[in-house]
C-alpha cells in the first residue's frame, strides 16, 4: 500500500472513447486532476446506434452528465424479437411505465456520436481535464509512487496512475495482463445508417427490433430524434481475420441471408454505405489491476455487442473506479484493487451471456430455434423483468449485484 505525494500528479487516461472520457470525468467530479491520452487525431465515435439500459442513466447521473444524455435519447417502447424465417414475433419486452417504475430509468437509442459529444463537452468544461489527440500510449513503468507513460511520439507523461482505456486492441492491456491478442469470434456485422424516409413504412417500429434466424440476425431501431434509422446485421461466416469498419459491397452483405424471410431480407436493400466488422472478444479475466494501473470498458473485458451492455458496462465502470478512488485517499492501487474486484463478476458475466445469447437466441436453427421460441413466448413481462434484475436493477458500484 503506497501512499499518495501532496500535490499529486494527474491521473492518465490511455483512450478517449466513451469509456475513458466517462472515467476522465468521474474522477475529476472527485477534484482530481486527469489527463486524457488519445491516439486519433481527433475525438470522435463511428456513426452508428448504441442501446442503452436503465443502468446506463444510473452511470450519467452520477457523471453528472443525466440531462444532456436524456435529451439526445429516442425512448423506444419495446424490445422485439422476431423469427427471421417467419416473419412472426416471437416476444417483446414493454419498456413503458412498469419497466421504468421497476428498474428506476428508462431503455433508449442514441447515436453514439452523440453520446461521445456529451461525453466530450463536459470533459472540455471540466477545469481539471486536459485532453491530448495524436498521443498513443504504447508502455508504461512504474516506481510505487507513480507510473511513467511511453507515447508514441517517444514522449514521457508522468502520473499518479494510469488507466488504460484503450479498447479491445489496448496496449496497456499487454503489460497489465499480457494474454495476446483479442478471440476472432467468426462472426461478420455489417453496419448501415439511413434516412428515415428510406426505411420501409411496414418497419418503422418505435422498437430496437432484432429478427433471429439460423447464423444469422438482423437489427433495427430509430435514433436522432427519428431522423434516421440505425440497421445492424450479423451472420456467423466463420471468417477468420479481425475487420474494423470497412466498407463493403450490398451484394457481398447480402450473400449471409439469402435464407431469411423477405420482410427482414429487405432490410439489406434498404442500407447503403454497409461497413463490416469481424467480431471479437476475449475470456474473462480474473485481474486488471497492476498496482498503479488499471484496465476499462473494452480494455478490460470485451464482449460481443448481443446483450447490447459495452459501452453501459464501460460507464458503470466508470463511476466505480471513481467512487473507488475517492473512497482511498491516498492509496490509489488500495482504490484501483476494490474498483477491480467489484466489477468483476458482474462484467464477466455480461462476456459469457453474451457469447450464450449469440448461440441460443439469436444463432439457433431447427429444433433448438422452436426451444428457444417456445421458451420466451412462455414468460410474461413480469418474468422477463426479474431475468433482467440483475443488470438493469444496478449502478455499477456493485452493491446489489456481484461483488
Ligand atoms: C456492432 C456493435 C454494436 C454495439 N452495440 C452496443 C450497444 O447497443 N450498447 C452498448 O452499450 N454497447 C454496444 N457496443 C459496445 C460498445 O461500442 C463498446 O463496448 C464501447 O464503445 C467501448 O468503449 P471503450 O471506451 O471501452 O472503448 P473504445 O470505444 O474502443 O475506445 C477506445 C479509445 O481509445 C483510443 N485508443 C486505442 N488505443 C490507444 C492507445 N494505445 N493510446 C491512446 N488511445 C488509444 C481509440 O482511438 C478510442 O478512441 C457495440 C459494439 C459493436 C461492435
Amino acid at each position: 500500500m503506497a501512499s499518495e505525494r501532496a500535490g499529486a500528479l494527474p491521473i492518465i487516461v490511455a483512450g478517449g472513447g466513451i469509456g475513458g472520457l466517462a472515467a476522465a470525468l468521474g474522477l475529476a467530479h472527485n477534484g482530481l486532476d486527469v489527463l486524457v491520452l488519445e491516439k486519433a487525431p481527433e475525438f470522435g465515435e463511428i456513426g452508428a446506434g448504441i442501446q442503452l439500459g436503465p443502468n446506463a442513466f444510473h452511470a450519467f447521473d452520477y457523471l453528472g452528465v443525466g440531462e444532456a444524455a436524456r435529451a439526445m435519447a429516442v425512448y423506444i417502447e419495446q424490445l422485439r424479437l422476431m423469427d427471421a424465417l417467419t416473419a412472426q414475433e416471437i416476444t417483446h419486452l414493454d419498456l413503458g411505465d412498469g419497466f421504468r417504475a421497476r428498474f428506476g430509468n428508462p431503455y433508449a437509442v442514441v447515436h453514439r456520436g452523440d453520446l461521445h459529444r456529451v461525453f466530450l463537452n463536459a470533459c472540455r468544461d471540466h477545469g481539471r481535464i486536459a485532453l491530448r489527440v495524436s498521443s498513443e500510449v504504447v508502455a508504461y513503468d512504474q516506481d510505487g509512487t507513480s507510473v511513467s507513460v511511453v507515447v508514441a511520439s517517444f514522449e514521457r507523461e508522468s502520473g499518479s496512475a494510469l488507466i488504460g482505456a484503450d479498447g479491445l486492441w489496448s496496449n496497456v492491456r499487454k503489460q497489465v495482463i499480457g494474454d495476446g491478442p483479442p478471440r476472432v469470434s467468426g462472426h461478420t456485422t455489417y453496419r448501415s445508417v439511413i434516412p428515415t424516409e428510406r426505411m420501409a413504412d411496414d418497419l418503422r417500429w418505435n422498437a430496437a427490433t432484432l429478427w433471429a434466424g439460423p447464423k444469422c440476425h438482423l437489427v433495427h431501431y430509430p435514433l436522432s430524434g427519428w431522423k434516421v434509422f440505425n440497421l445492424v446485421i450479423t451472420c456467423h461466416n466463420d471468417a477468420p481475420e479481425p475487420v474494423a469498419g470497412r466498407p463493403v459491397a450490398k451484394e457481398e452483405v447480402i450473400k449471409g441471408f439469402a435464407h431469411v424471410h423477405e420482410q427482414a431480407r429487405k432490410i439489406i436493400d434498404l442500407g447503403t454505405d454497409w461497413k463490416l466488422w469481424v467480431l471479437c472478444d476475449r475470456e474473462p479475466a480474473e485481474n486488471w489491476v497492476d498496482g498503479r494501473v488499471a484496465l476499462l470498458g473494452d480494455a478490460a473485458h470485451p464482449r460481443l455487442q448481443y446483450m447490447a451492455q459495452g459501452a453501459c458496462m464501460a460507464m458503470e465502470d466508470a463511476v466505480c473506479l471513481a467512487y473507488m478512488v475517492a473512497m482511498h485517499p491516498g492509496h490509489i492501487d488500495d482504490g484501483l484493487a476494490a474498483y477491480c474486484s467489484r466489477r468483476v463478476l458482474r462484467t464477466t458475466r455480461v462476456q459469457l451471456l453474451s457469447r450464450q445469447m449469440g448461440e441460443h437466441v439469436y444463432h439457433p436453427a431447427g429444433a433448438h430455434a422452436q426451444l428457444r421460441n417456445a421458451v420466451m413466448r412462455a414468460k410474461t413481462q413480469e418474468e422477463w423483468y426479474d431475468v433482467l434484475q440483475w443488470l438493469y436493477g444496478g449502478t455499477g458500484l456493485g452493491e446489489k449485484n456481484f461483488g
